[in-house]
């Protein structure tokens, strides 16, 4: 009974600590760059993801091909599967499966003659790349390939008509996969690799350029040229603790596509994204954070971003998706953010 008595009085102490830890409010933060970092907001926050901590991962936003009011948001729990959010925020769908950890799509593609718009991700359940094919409808699941021990970072490309699917590793290596076509099913071939000196997350590729961006956590940006070939060489675009202000972890990289192609980098360490023209030199641009309004709390400690210029309801000059790891108000979700670049 006096065991249990102590027992009580532990569980209560620890209690009354709890609040003291939560009450840090992310979105009361003072970044000493503020007056050099342009605030966004975002309109519109997605469902929070089902599980608890570091859970909500990376987003892809997939555009309607006619009814640009029904595109959505696929986004990854890194714990559990794939959720698919339309322009409310509002889950739409869960596709329980493995634990993917990034996701890229790529539109308009075709596979076996016929016209398919497919999406990938990294899945570290059973270290394999997961393939779902994607319509109006949502998301199902369509094939996986083994590949390395953990792979961790994503992305696709399409270059020179080929399906191209690029996985990073923690232990610096990038693995470049051909996704061929045989008679009856589908094929992922390890068609090249590439060794960096750490842990690597985001990737992203101009498919019309023949680049591959990678982002290593720690160190910087790079980018491979001629990528749909052999990854050779790379250029350090921008290093972490550079005047620019980039702050590890490097993580999600997306492309805005226009005449100027801009990549945007997520700053991890200090809450903001990083952007830079996508074609050399690859000058940095600016940095925006994405701050809290009256209706949704900003994105911190982001991982996984996405971007598109297509205008969509609601977001008329384009539309960013970040993950936003503390979510005010629950479990970590992605924000909607309308931009202009
Ligand atoms: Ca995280
Ligand atoms: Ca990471
Ligand atoms: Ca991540
Ligand atoms: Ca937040
Ligand atoms: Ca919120």
């Amino acid at each position: 009974m006096k065991k249990f008595i102590i027992h009580s009085v532990l569980i209560a102490s620890v209690i009354t600590m709890l609040p003291a830890c939560e009450s840090l409010n992310r979105d009361a933060l003072q970044y000493k760059d503020a007056s050099s970092v342009t605030a966004l907001n975002a309109s519109v926050e997605t469902t929070p993801v089902s599980t608890s901590g570091d859970a909500a991962d990376d987003p892809a936003i997939w555009v309607h091909p006619t009814d640009k009011s029904k595109s959505f948001v696929i986004g990854t729990n890194k714990k559990s599967g794939l959720a698919v959010y339309n322009l409310q925020g509002e889950q739409i769908q869960f596709l329980q499966h493995g634990l993917p950890n990034n996701v890229d799509i790529r539109q308009g593609m075709t596979l076996n003659g016929k016209p398919i718009d497919v999406g990938a991700f990294s899945d570290r359940a059973d270290n394999t790349v997961g393939w779902i094919r994607i319509d109006e409808t949502g998301i199902e699941f369509i094939d996986k390939f083994t590949v390395n021990t953990e792979p961790y970072g994503f992305c696709l490309a399409h270059f020179n008509n080929k399906l191209f699917a690029f996985v990073t590793y923690k232990t610096g290596l990038i693995e470049q996969y051909e996704l061929r076509e045989q008679k009856q099913s589908l094929d992922l071939v390890m068609t090249d690799s590439y060794q960096l000196s750490s842990q690597l997350e985001g990737c992203v590729a101009d498919d019309k350029r023949n680049r591959l961006f990678v982002g290593e956590e720690e160190y910087g940006i790079w980018v491979f040229d001629g990528a749909a070939d052999k990854l050779t060489q790379p250029l350090l675009i921008d290093k972490v603790g550079s005047n620019n202000g980039i702050v590890a972890d490097i993580e999600g990289l997306t492309l805005f596509h226009s005449s100027a192609p801009l990549l945007i980098a997520s700053s991890q360490g200090n809450d903001s994204f990083a952007v830079y023209e996508a074609t050399p030199p690859y000058t940095f641009k600016s940095r925006f954070r994405v701050v809290a309004n009256t209706q949704v709390d900003g994105a911190q400690e982001t991982d996984g971003i996405d971007v598109t210029n297509t205008s969509l309801p609601g977001f008329p000059n384009g539309l960013f998706v970040a993950q936003d790891g503390f979510n005010d108000d629950g479990k970590q979700n992605f924000k909607l953010v309308p931009i202009d670049l």
